[in-house]
């Protein structure tokens, strides 16, 4: 629908001899997903949702032939009736803080010179004239940690691998995004793949790395196909290749498909199956800054962190510690899924309240039903309910109420969810998901998915309850990866917030 939507607009400014003054173009999502096929002009920024095809004569008539006196608008808000004429006034948008997200929306992701005419490719330049541990210590300085899940300061993981002795030195891009209901480093490939090279390039000059590989998932394949074109033009511009930008610097990137092994998110066995192995976790140590890639010393970061990076060098380290909350710097890019008038993707500043997610940019809980819970951090996570609506998101705050932030996923939860359903749903993700290399983790799932489904049907007993209790300590304590020792969350913290849920199951009250 959009592309033809597309070829419209073009039609329709080559009718009026305007087709050389004013571009259509294609760009990455604009994060308000659920109302797509969506139009932005420019620079009015009057923003339409849930355009049709043969809407182009009306957009082109009102918004540019009439001199942009805009008599109606396609979005309004579905709650409140409210019009809007700019993409700016509008409450998904405007409480948003764009980092990651800035040109998703706004430039061609396929065109390098779009992303240059933006600022693009400063950031390495920049950085290029300075020493390694220049970067590295700007890095620490904003205080940056890693988006993947496991919140470690980026700017120490370079010098993690910054410090190996090695004649070779790995970088991977991590962009195997498995969570369910997450799909914040897909849009990031699809709508800016320039600045995920970019952060790239930054990175490796930081540890002194040549090669570099984007693990992709393979349920991705506009995200592969849009870094495989940005990998080909920074190529042919020389930003990649021999003396990138005319320094001492080798630096090539080539792309890895994965084939959506969940597990192939843990670091270890991201590697492996890059080597060409089966992707399964290894113990640590070595860590991979030591003992990584083919044996060398590697650095790993996700999507969003890569995306992070050059604006950090651009703006500076203080700049963007500015932003957040005190341990938690900079934004988060977050998937809204679930009970919620407005899906898609937001990114806010560390510490911005759940409430204010969830009932100012989510636009509420659809049908006049009240918020139950939200789950962020996937399979790995825990649920936050009600009585933390206020919580504001940070690592900490987060940690603290027995949740996660993990990559990004929030899923919102309404009166009607059955929270031993949702445990249910997500170990069932993850029992399907391990790998079987240990015991815990392959059979501990296994069984404790069996309890869950007892309790469902009201087949159990308390005793099953607190079996199930034990057996997911059990399963956290001696699984090897982050998947198995991840893999009880969903079921100890619906625990936690809801036991009367899996009381009313087991006694049959439901
Ligand atoms: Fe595999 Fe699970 Fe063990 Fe991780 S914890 S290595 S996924 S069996």
């Amino acid at each position: 629908k959009a592309k033809i939507l597309f070829d419209n607009l073009e039609h329709e400014l080559k009718m009026l001899g305007l087709d050389d003054d004013i571009e259509v173009k294609f760009t990455g999502c604009h994060g308000f997903c659920q109302q797509g096929p969506t139009v932005i002009v420019m620079p009015a920024g009057t923003f339409y949702c849930n355009v049709q095809p043969e809407d182009a004569d009306e957009i082109v008539k009102i918004d540019i032939k009439d001199g942009g006196k805009v008599e109606r608008l396609l979005f309004i808000d579905p709650k409140t009736k409210e019009r809007v004429l700019s993409y700016k006034d509008m409450k998904f948008f405007s409480p948003q803080r764009r980092i990651v997200l800035k040109n998703c929306g706004f430039i061609n992701p396929e065109d390098i010179d779009d992303y240059i005419a933006v600022g693009g490719y400063q950031g390495i330049q920049k950085a290029l004239g300075g020493s390694r541990m220049d970067v590295i210590n700007e890095i620490k300085k904003s205080g940056l940690r890693g988006r993947g899940g496991g919140g470690f300061p980026t700017g120490m993981k370079w010098e993690f691998c910054h410090n190996s002795p090695g004649d070779q030195k790995y970088l991977i891009c991590n962009a195997d995004e498995g969570d369910p209901g997450a799909f914040m480093d897909r849009a990031v490939l699809e709508g800016d793949p320039h600045a995920v090279l970019e952060g790239m390039m930054i990175a490796a000059y930081a540890i002194g790395a040549s090669k570099a590989y984007i693990y992709c998932r393979a349920e991705y394949p506009m995200a592969y196909e849009r870094s495989m074109i940005a990998i080909d033009q920074a190529t042919k511009r020389g930003f990649l290749g021999k003396k990138i930008f005319g320094s001492d610097m080798d630096f090539e990137i080539k792309l890895k498909l994965g084939a959506g092994a969940f597990v192939c998110g843990e670091e270890t066995a991201l590697m492996a199956s890059i080597e060409g192995k089966r992707g399964m976790p290894m113990p640590r140590p070595p860590f991979p800054a030591v003992k990584g890639l083919f044996g060398k010393p590697t650095n790993i970061n996700n999507v969003e962190t890569f995306g992070n990076i050059a604006t950090i060098m651009t703006k500076g380290g203080d700049w963007f510690a500015s932003v957040g909350t005190e341990k938690s710097k900079g934004t988060k890019v977050f998937a809204l899924a679930g009970k919620i008038s407005y899906s898609g993707l937001v990114e806010i500043p560390m510490g911005t309240p759940l409430r204010e997610i969830i009932d100012e940019i989510g636009g509420g809980i659809p049908n006049k039903r009240k918020f139950k819970a939200a789950q962020t951090g996937g399979p790995s996570g825990g649920c936050i309910p009600s009585e933390h609506f206020d919580i504001p998101m940070d690592y900490e705050n987060l940690t603290q109420v027995g949740s996660i932030m993990g990559s990004g996923g929030l899923i919102v939860t309404d009166e009607t969810t059955c929270m031993v359903d949702m445990a249910k749903f997500f170990l069932g993700f993850t029992q399907k998901e391990s790998c079987g290399k240990c015991v815990p983790c392959r059979l501990g799932t296994k069984k404790m998915l069996e309890v869950l489904g007892d309790i469902s049907k009201g087949k159990a007993t308390m005793e099953d309850l607190e079996q199930l209790l034990e057996l997911a300590q059990d399963v956290k304590g001696g699984s090897l990866c982050g998947l198995g020792q991840t893999a009880p969350n969903p079921v100890l913290s619906t625990v936690r917030y809801f036991r009367d849920e899996y009381e009313a199951h087991i006694l049959r009250k439901e």
